[in-house]
């Protein structure tokens, strides 16, 4: 069939609106029809380097217009929320933790199915997609069934597609990972969408302190308005001594979202004894760097991708707690026709707004 897709056709971008043709979906896929799709600084980060032309996007949220002869649990017209994928039989996937699927590279970011084919081609020729297991930047997705979320007809699609990533990633990173005990103190790196995500998952968790770290004052105010208990702007002052100011023996959480060898450092050395940082961002630094000292009294770091979730399963709680009014991040969205994409990435390269959503 015939769709509509943001193709990027050479590094860097910009995005440019085409006629595309798309496959049908294969015996374990499944054809989603896309009414939004947020832009994650991922898409971004990896429209740098990612082989084109290509189609990118991998925050979807859709209707199901048709599903493969093999696909259970998923059915023509439910609505969906699209995450990454995962190979389903490696030990990782089969013990319930697909984000650390053997396969995840592979299966995520080749551009291709694992036999080497695209559903996207132009003039017979394919276009690298499968992004995230979506490139849902486009009218339509051919997608893994393993990546589709069924959700609720009563939810605003609208708001769902970054569930699937930016808001996936900063909750899961708090509530299935770092798990903070109530009365805790934590403190966020970066408050754009994935740490302001992680920013209500900690209060809706019973955090007694949750400080937001950033250098741009509009997100800091977001960020308290929604539930913050302190801001620190990095550019007023010596940022160690303001977190001091505010947990005088070192926070119980720290989460970093900038992937910055500075910032990574500073928010190791927030931490108190048996501390544990939270590492979710993908950002410029190739390294991070610290006294060895500071781990020994106790401090970890872990690595986190997409939330560490099972999206089948983590997906509809966010979604539970959106609904319930104690995940509230509308405020975060800010929607652009899908027509404005190459508008909506300068928006949020400038941190003029904290999540663009391109409605279809
Ligand atoms: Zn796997
Ligand atoms: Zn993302």
């Amino acid at each position: 069939m015939r769709i509509t897709a943001a193709v990027l056709e050479s590094a860097g971008g910009p995005f440019t609106l085409q006629q595309i043709d798309l496959a049908d979906p294969g015996p374990d896929e499944v054809l989603v029809r896309v009414h939004s799709v947020g832009i994650c600084a991922t898409d971004l980060e990896f429209a740098n380097f990612f082989p084109t032309p290509a189609v990118l996007g991998h925050e979807g949220s859709g209707v199901v217009e048709q599903v493969g002869e093999r696909v259970t649990g998923v059915s023509p017209g439910d609505h969906v929320a699209m995450s990454f994928t995962s190979c389903g039989d490696c030990p990782l996937c089969r013990g319930g933790n697909p984000a650390y699927c053997r396969q995840f590279d592979a299966v995520n970011f080749s551009g291709r199915r694992p036999d080497g084919s695209s559903a996207l081609s132009r003039d017979g020729q394919q276009v690298n997609g499968h992004f995230l297991g979506q490139s849902s930047f486009a009218s339509h997705v051919v997608a893994p069934a393993r990546a589709v979320v069924p959700i609720s007809k009563e939810i605003d699609l609208g708001v769902v597609g970054p569930f699937g990533c930016g808001f996936g990633t900063g909750a899961g990173a708090v509530l299935n990972v770092l798990r903070p005990e109530v009365g805790s103190s934590l403190v966020v790196f970066g408050a754009g969408a994935v740490g302001v995500a992680a920013i209500l998952a900690a209060r809706a968790a019973g955090c007694a302190v949750v400080a937001a770290v950033d250098v741009n004052t509009g997100k800091l105010d977001t960020a308290r308005l929604l539930g913050a208990t302190h801001g620190v702007n990095s550019t007023e002052g010596d940022p160690r001594e303001l977190l001091t100011a505010i947990a005088p023996h070192g926070f119980d959480v720290a989460i970093d979202t900038t992937g910055r060898e500075d910032v990574l450092r500073l928010a190791v050395e927030s931490l108190g004894p048996l501390g544990r940082c939270g590492v979710v961002g993908i950002g410029p630094s190739e390294q991070m760097s610290f006294e060895w000292r500071s781990v020994l009294n106790g401090r970890s770091i872990t690595g986190i991708i997409g939330g560490s979730s099972l999206p089948q399963v983590f997906l509809p709680k966010l979604l539970d707690l959106h609904a319930a009014g104690n995940f509230p991040v509308d405020r975060l969205i800010t929607r652009f026709p899908f027509t404005q994409i190459n508008e909506a990435v300068a928006a949020l390269r400038s941190g003029e707004v904290g999540k663009a959503v391109l409605t279809l």
